[in-house]
């Protein structure tokens, strides 16, 4: 019978997240949640299948409608920094199609996602179905608004690249919450981690990044 050799295939791309799990060490990923997560998730059911023979490469990828799948090294750096409070719910700005929502939905108790392009929302929604995620919770919408009704969050990432820090998501962090975030123009911007302290945001930088802009409103 002509059926694929799923077992086979399987191994070969626990084998290459292995692989990757020991280079994201090698770069100065630690959390051992982390890195159990980029082991576990198979990062090629996330994309295209003409592209999915590099899905365990370091690198962002097209996704189509000029969107990328991040770069493995900093989904794990990011998811590293919005856990390291063990957070129980987290809000995700940027769902594309749903590998860093899938990675923080092995490590919290339930992740919110927002994505502004219709069909990414839709991609993603069969993406971590098929996974088999059931702790995330997806909208179509803009998330310069953040999620007024599940908020506040324990922690908020967001995966575009604003000029500014949005301060509507700022406001709907908890008490010592934290919001991680790129933040400058096109070709590079600055990860920040604001941890919030009463009415005051403290700021600390992390590295620079190059992710795809932060825009407005939403589009199918
Ligand atoms: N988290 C994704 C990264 C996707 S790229 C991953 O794991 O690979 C960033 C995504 O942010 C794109 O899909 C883009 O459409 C989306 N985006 C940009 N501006 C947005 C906004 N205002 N609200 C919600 N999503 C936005």
């Amino acid at each position: 019978m002509n059926r694929p050799d799923l077992q086979g295939y399987g191994m070969t791309s626990l084998r290459s997240r292995e692989r990757l799990v020991a280079q994201l060490q090698q770069m100065g990923i630690r959390h051992s949640g982390v890195l159990e997560a980029i082991k576990t998730v198979p990062r090629h059911l996330f994309m295209d299948e003409a592209l999915s023979s590099r899905a365990y490469e370091n690198s962002a990828l097209p996704i189509g409608l000029g969107q990328t799948i991040s770069q493995p090294y900093i989904v794990a750096r990011m998811s590293e920094v919005v856990v390291a409070d063990n957070p129980d719910k987290v809000l995700e700005i940027g769902t594309g199609c749903g590998y860093q929502t899938a990675i923080l939905a092995t490590l919290c108790r339930e992740v919110l996602t927002i994505e502004r392009i219709r069909s990414l929302y839709e991609r993603a929604r069969s993406n971590l179905r098929q996974v088999g995620v059931r702790n995330a919770y997806q909208r179509f919408g803009d998330g310069y608004e953040g999620w007024e009704r599940y908020a506040p969050f324990d922690a908020i990432v967001v995966t575009a690249a604003p000029s500014t820090i949005p301060q509507t998501l700022l406001q709907q962090l908890t008490e010592g919450g934290r919001l991680v975030l790129p933040v400058g123009g096109t070709e590079e911007q600055q990860l920040l981690a604001i941890t919030r302290r009463g009415d005051e945001f403290e700021e600390q930088w992390l590295e620079a990044v190059k992710f795809v802009p932060m825009l407005g409103g939403t589009a199918v």
